[in-house]
């Protein structure tokens, strides 16, 4: 046990997961992503997905990245896992544990998937493969990755279908994907993907193709094994509400850029950047009435074309002639912690709610 002062000076432990235990500030991060950039050549030129994204993440800790569609969440997720295949290029440093994984080859990032980091997929309902049981599917990587004997890799396979939730599952090793409603599906590709107990997760928009009631279940799930493992997590969605209840900590996303950064429950509260905000109004958990449900007006930019100065200016209601010109830079807040890329920030923070 900790002393009890300890506690005091890290508030923030228990939502931290296992980080708050070792009680050493000087911690190297778990992971640091600095000036990460992804661009893709197409037949309409480059485009650039992600723009110079930088956060750390320290063991333990959770982090929702959200935004619109098209502001490069997911692309920010495949990249962790080195998963741009050419002509995508990806530039920056993504340091995990010390080590820069930007450039490693297929055989040293294999070290580092599944262990390290792990993803559950954006499209993952199509991800299991439909022609093996998932049995074969989870003992197959057990073996393979660990070395387990059959018999063994057979009781961990039921021991993590059982740690997911999916009711008798010693019976349902032999199943097919398609044997498996939506919401099981999604538990089994969780499965997968801490089998080999990963000290970082990503879940790309986990629960967007399941119903409101699943959702629910698969959000506690996540957080309850977050719990259980002390693994890190990044949890990818367009929707702050569902973020909130996974995260303790949110970098908000527009066009390829970190707009606002903090503690998830603040910027709830009061978002600081004109898209947070936007972003906040839009969504149908945060509407006492339909007038109180407001789109955002205009559409993100065409990733081909830059806009010049901030990316959010033709959609901005706070917008001047400086914010069409000069590109905001992402700063810290008074408030700890807290940090928002705006030329009006002060004016963000205090407009009516
Ligand atoms: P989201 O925030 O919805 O997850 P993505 O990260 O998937 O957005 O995509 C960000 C941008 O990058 C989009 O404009 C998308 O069209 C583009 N993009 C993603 N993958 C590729 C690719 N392989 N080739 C070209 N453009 C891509
Ligand atoms: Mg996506």
């Amino acid at each position: 046990m900790k002393p009890l002062k300890d506690r005091r000076l890290r508030p923030d432990a228990e939502a931290q997961g296992h980080e708050g235990h070792k009680g050493d500030e000087g911690n190297a991060p778990l992971l640091a992503v600095r000036d990460l950039a992804v661009d893709f050549a197409t037949d309409r030129g480059r485009v650039a997905a992600v723009r110079g994204v930088s956060f750390t993440l320290k063991a333990g800790q959770s982090l929702a990245i959200l935004g619109e569609s098209g502001s490069g969440k997911s692309v920010t997720g495949r990249a962790l896992l080195g998963l741009i295949d050419p002509p995508g290029r990806v530039r920056g440093t993504i340091e995990f544990e010390g080590n820069d994984l930007v450039g490693w080859d297929e055989n040293r990032l294999n070290t580092v998937r599944g262990p390290g980091i792990s993803m559950v997929f954006q499209d993952s309902l199509d991800s299991l493969n439909p022609v093996f049981s998932i049995g074969s599917q989870l003992t197959e990587l057990l073996r393979v990755r660990q070395g387990m004997d059959r018999r063994a890799a057979r009781e961990r396979a039921v021991s993590l279908l059982r740690q997911v939730g999916i009711p008798a599952a010693g019976e349902r090793l032999g199943d097919y994907p398609h044997q498996f409603s939506g919401g099981m599906r999604q538990r089994v590709c969780i499965a997968l993907a801490i089998a080999l107990r990963p000290r970082l997760l990503i879940a790309d928009e986990p629960t967007t193709a399941l119903d409101v009631t699943v959702q629910a279940e698969i959000l506690r799930l996540i957080r309850n094994l977050r719990q259980e493992t002390g693994m890190a997590l990044v949890f990818v969605t367009h929707d702050l509400a569902v973020a909130r209840l996974v995260a303790t900590d949110v970098a908000v996303m527009y066009a390829g850029k970190i707009v606002e950064r903090g503690a998830i429950d603040a910027i709830y509260r009061r978002p600081a950047h004109p898209y947070t905000r936007a972003l906040l109004a839009s969504q149908p958990e945060s509407a006492r009435t339909w007038s109180d449900l407001r789109p955002i007006p205009g559409s993100p930019p065409d990733k081909a074309h830059a806009v010049p100065g901030c990316a959010f200016h033709p959609r901005c209601p706070l917008a001047t002639a400086r914010c069409t010109t000069e590109a905001p830079e992402l700063l810290p807040l008074a408030e700890a912690d807290r940090s928002s890329r705006c030329h009006h920030t002060e004016e963000a923070l205090h407009a009516a709610h």
